[in-house]
């Protein structure tokens, strides 16, 4: 008799992904704390699941099994020592079973692992914590883990992945298996590192007391029912307690923390809203997660349409976790439709105009958790200030900058810079560096300084990139410091004698053919008042834009382009003077000095990007200075 071959056909054994295998030596070996989280990944894994299979039957309800009641059934037993979490949702192919079991795709998982292999060994667990584990997290408390599974396509066959979280699982066929995923999680019963308290049904209950509410199936154990479902965006703001919105929150984020900020609102026109939104306290990218997939869902009438959907909400708002349920939305609306209607734009522009004007609310009425905001997750803005035009304005109203006129450390806006500008100050002047310290040492503030204008000091490369797309606030033009053009209103005649125009002219040429192409041009400045030079850009891009292009280049020494670049010299300072002198009498001398202060300037620019030369010179003079 031919009875269940499929019984007898050997495991397939496979090796996890390396990225897997790390992940798993951290899970096994680091984690203790919160084990009970995984009681919430598998539950949230399941729910997704039958979401999944939800959405499949709604657009195709003549499907097999499209009027099964979808539920999530746990069982604990005390004597089998086993913890089982089965759904009858989506399930998986044997392909689905090997992809999402045994690799990570998400980009940026190296580098996560490398900081979470870091916050392990210093003990950080709580750091640790934030990064979801997912699936993984049951070999916290597991020795083994054996996943049975069956997809909804109507061919599908049946499998068993089987694991215990050292370096290889097993993939083996298995008939009579019904839609959806059964996990069976054998608990680790050895000392210390013992997990049979989640064998114990009131442990379990407790556990899943805590957010099982917003499961949106019915959830048993050991075949009863322990939640009742409830939407609570649907609720009016004074009936949801903090407590409810913050387990809420955590449920589906998977965070351990309280959410920062909380957006619920509602709205009949011009569409139907109900949304929930929460910023969270911390920011994944920063952790160097990589590039982070949108966190809002979309729900029509209190069933999910789609999860993390793309395109939903611009960009720049992935850091933004929680929903929208609107009931204008057609339910078996497909996902490849969705981004192209009408509808979820309009749902879209609505949404983010009010989470804008929240965050402008929220910085009126507590600057200071505003402030901490901003440290976290201005970097979203201020890429939405370069990527999502429609909002730039109100989004550039949100970034905060120190300046000359702030303290060190504090920030202002640019609304506050602009109340503050001086009669006849004509733009909103701004220099990139590496530091409040280094700009003020620097040539580029002092002729600002001089006409009392407040400097913004962008202090991240990606500032200047940001202002260049801004181009102007409130009317006035945002200039960079840097830039040759600066129309400053003349100061009072300072210190000193002057070059005549006759001389600053022929020295300015002289200068000019002993640099070659490595300076543009070199002209008597208007804006010096205590630094011999300084090197200004004369194209579209400033220093730091120029230096950052530079550095990416693929090929080639990284140079920039002399052309763009004027030297700009004080022709009241002694230095440039007495280069004019030594011009007609020692000209290698002269040259010598003219190529030291270019290439401090360039150094003060931050364009000095090869400083060899500059230190040989550098000894000549020094040796030459001390007379040997
Ligand atoms: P995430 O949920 O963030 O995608 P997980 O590690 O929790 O990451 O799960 C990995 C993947 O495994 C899921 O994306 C899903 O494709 C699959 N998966 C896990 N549990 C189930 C389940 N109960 N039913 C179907 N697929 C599942
Ligand atoms: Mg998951």
């Amino acid at each position: 008799m031919t009875t269940v071959a499929e019984t007898s056909t050997p495991p397939e054994t496979h090796q996890f992904q390396a990225e897997i295998r790390q992940l798993l030596d951290i899970v096994i070996h680091s984690l203790y704390t919160d084990r009970e989280i995984f009681v919430r990944e598998l539950t949230s894994n399941a729910s997704d699941a039958l979401e999944k299979v939800r959405h499949e039957f709604l657009v195709k309800p003549d499907l097999p099994g499209a009027q099964d009641t979808l539920k999530i059934q746990i069982s604990v037993d005390k004597d089998a020592k086993t913890f089982t979490i089965a759904d009858n949702g989506i399930g998986m192919t044997r392909q689905e079973l090997t992809d999402n079991l045994g690799t990570i795709a998400r980009s940026g998982t190296k580098q996560f692992l490398t900081n979470a292999m870091a916050a392990a060994k210093s003990g950080d667990l709580h750091l640790i914590g934030q990064f979801g584990v997912g699936f993984y997290s049951a070999f916290m408390v597991a020795k083994k883990v054996v996943v049975e599974t069956r997809s909804f396509a109507s061919d599908a066959e049946g499998w068993v992945w089987e694991s215990e979280g050292t370096g290889t699982y097993t993939v083996t066929p298995k008939a009579g298996l019904s839609r959806g995923t059964k996990i069976t999680v054998h608990l680790k019963d050895d000392g210390k590192e013992g997990a049979t308290e989640f064998a114990e049904e009131w442990r379990i209950k407790n556990i899943i007391q805590k957010f099982s509410n917003f499961v949106p199936f019915p959830v048993e154990v050991n075949d009863e029912k322990v939640n009742t479902v409830q939407a609570i965006w649907t609720r009016t703001k004074n009936d949801v307690t903090d407590a409810e919105y913050n387990e809420f929150y955590k449920f589906i984020s998977n965070d351990h923390e309280d959410a920062r900020y909380r957006l619920h609102f509602t709205s009949d026109a011009p569409i139907d809203i109900r949304a929930l939104l929460f910023v969270p306290k911390d920011s994944m990218e920063r952790f160097g997660m990589g590039r982070q997939d949108p966190g809002v869902d979309l729900y029509c009438r209190k069933v999910m349409i789609q999860k993390h959907p793309e395109h939903l909400l611009p960009e720049w708002m992935r850091f933004v976790k929680g929903l929208i349920d609107s009931d204008d939305l057609p339910l078996n609306i497909s996902r490849e439709t969705l981004q192209d209607s009408a509808l979820i734009r309009k749902l879209s522009k609505v949404i983010t105009g009010r989470f804008l004007k929240f965050l402008a609310e929220e910085s009126q009425r507590d600057p200071i958790a505003f402030d901490d905001f901003h440290n976290t997750f201005g970097r979203f803005l201020k890429e939405g200030v370069v990527s999502d035009y429609a909002n730039r304005e109100e989004l550039s109203k949100l970034l905060r900058f120190e300046t000359s006129f702030t303290e060190p450390g504090k920030k202002t806006s640019l609304t506050e810079y602009v109340s503050r500008m001086k009669d006849g100050q004509k733009g909103i002047y701004y220099i990139n560096g590496p530091s409040r310290e280094a700009i003020e040492a620097g040539p580029y503030v002092e002729a600002l300084r001089a006409r009392e204008y407040e400097v913004i000091y962008n202090l991240e490369q990606i500032d200047d990139f940001v202002f260049d797309h801004m181009n102007e606030f409130d009317g006035k033009p945002l200039q960079s410091a840097d830039k040759g053009d600066l129309d400053l209103p003349p100061l009072e005649a300072g210190e000193g004698e002057e070059l005549s125009s006759a001389d600053a002219d022929a020295l300015s040429g002289w200068m000019k053919s002993h640099y070659g192409d490595r300076i543009g041009s070199v002209r008597a400045s208007k804006r010096l008042v205590n630094n011999p030079g300084l090197i200004v850009t004369e194209g579209h891009f400033t220093a730091t834009m120029q230096r950052l292009m530079a550095a990416m280049k693929q090929s080639g020494p990284a140079e920039t382009d002399g052309k763009s670049l004027t030297l700009e010299i004080n022709t009241r300072h002694p230095l440039i003077r007495k280069i004019n002198a030594l011009r007609t009498t020692d000209e290698a001398f002269a040259g010598q000095l003219a190529d030291q202060l270019a290439d401090n300037a360039m150094l003060a620019a931050g364009l000095l990007l090869d400083p060899r030369a500059m230190v040989e010179r550098l000894n000549k003079l020094l040796n030459k200075a001390a007379g040997v």
